[in-house]
């Protein structure tokens, strides 16, 4: 296989895939394809109930949080979680570390007003944002996809619940669940396909919102109460995401592929500071593990960097536009085996290009 660095969707595990290929016309003998079995029947509630079972034990989440399956990508929730969660003060507070976190806030003041901390591109400074109050909620995004930045502890917010955009790095390090109030995450990056949004809500922010006007299908409330199947729900997708669990759980949990991740990340920071020629701009304390952001001293060479990659057989590999030099994305799936190619191959292109 190609050694895929996109940013999303991304690559995901060749076990899950081989699964899935073989399974595919035939799911558990039934003579039809999982894409084609009834959400109602007992095959696809098995699939559901497992899904959410093994999500709860790797995550470790307590009782008194729903998950939701929910469509519309992490997206949909920069509205469904204003729309759900403004209250009390229609006031919420948002930490700006970044383009997503920018489109959470657009979407947060078309229904209530939003404070707003703006954080350096390349650095999140350590916030005290206990003594918040008279907001609904705080929102951050951990791991920041494009920037290449994450959050280096995640900031007590003491009775306001914190809202996290887990999209780009959630199951790849632990985090304590308790400490928030709500976390959503787009699926296609650790989780499985796009077209998936996971929902972890604690049980007392749903139904909050009372507004009639907030449509059906926007309310957590429907979720909870319909096991999200208040429609056809992406069967495909949590059927897929049930795979990449199951591999998870296999490889030792959240806690093994935390340190994997630890490794693989470690190796590219590693060159990066040692080379002369490619860099990386991201505070160390705020290093992400999932998506590290590298240039080299010109936009000629990021250009030669990225077709000499790509003909190589590494992918994907160009930095987003707002940012531009190079991006390599290391979600859970990407072997190690991937990194280290990856890093001889950049040392050669820094031997060439010295020469
Ligand atoms: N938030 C973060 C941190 C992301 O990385 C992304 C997508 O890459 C999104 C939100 C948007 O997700 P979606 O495309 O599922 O709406």
């Amino acid at each position: 296989r190609s050694f895929n660095f996109s940013a999303g969707p991304s690559t995901l595990p060749l076990p899950v895939l081989e699964k899935v290929q073989k399974e595919f016309l035939s799911f558990q003998g039934t003579g039809m394809s999982i894409i084609e079995i009834s959400h109602r029947s007992n095959y696809f509630e098995e699939i559901m109930e497992q899904t959410e079972q093994l999500l709860r034990e790797l995550m470790n989440i307590p009782n008194n949080y729903k998950v939701l399956f929910v469509q519309g990508g992490a997206s949909l929730q920069f509205s469904m979680v204003p729309m759900n969660l403004l209250t009390s003060y229609n006031t919420s507070y948002y930490v700006n570390t970044g383009s997503w976190a920018k489109k959470a806030i657009a979407e947060a003041e078309k229904y209530g007003e939003v404070h707003v901390q703006n954080c350096p591109i390349h650095h999140i400074p350590k916030l005290s944002l206990d003594s918040i109050s008279l907001v609904d909620y705080v929102h951050i995004t951990t791991n920041n996809t494009i920037e290449g930045t994450k959050f280096a502890s995640i900031p007590n917010t003491g009775n306001v619940p914190l809202v996290a955009d887990m999209s780009s790095n959630i199951l790849s390090e632990e985090y304590d669940v308790e400490k928030f109030g709500v976390i959503y995450a787009g699926a296609q990056k650790n989780i499985g396909p796009a077209g998936l949004c996971i929902v972890i809500v604690r049980e007392d922010l749903v139904g909050q919102n009372t507004l009639h006007t907030l449509p059906t299908m926007l309310n957590y409330e429907t979720y909870v109460k319909s096991n999200s199947m208040y429609n056809t729900p992406p069967t495909f997708n949590i059927y897929i995401m049930k795979l990449v669990l199951e591999w998870l759980k296999q490889l030792g949990g959240v806690q093994q592929i935390e340190k994997i991740n630890k490794e693989k990340a470690a190796l590219l920071y590693n060159f990066l500071d040692e080379s002369t020629l490619f860099y990386s701009n991201v505070h160390i304390e705020n290093r992400s593990l999932m998506n590290i952001p590298f240039n080299t001293t010109s936009s000629q060479l990021n250009e030669q960097f990225i077709s000499e990659a790509t003909s190589a057989g590494f992918y994907f590999l160009k930095g987003h536009r707002s940012i531009g030099g190079m991006r390599a994305s290391l979600y859970n799936a990407m072997p190690i085996d991937g990194v280290k190619a990856l890093v001889s191959f950049m040392k050669q292109f820094e031997m060439k290009a010295r020469m």
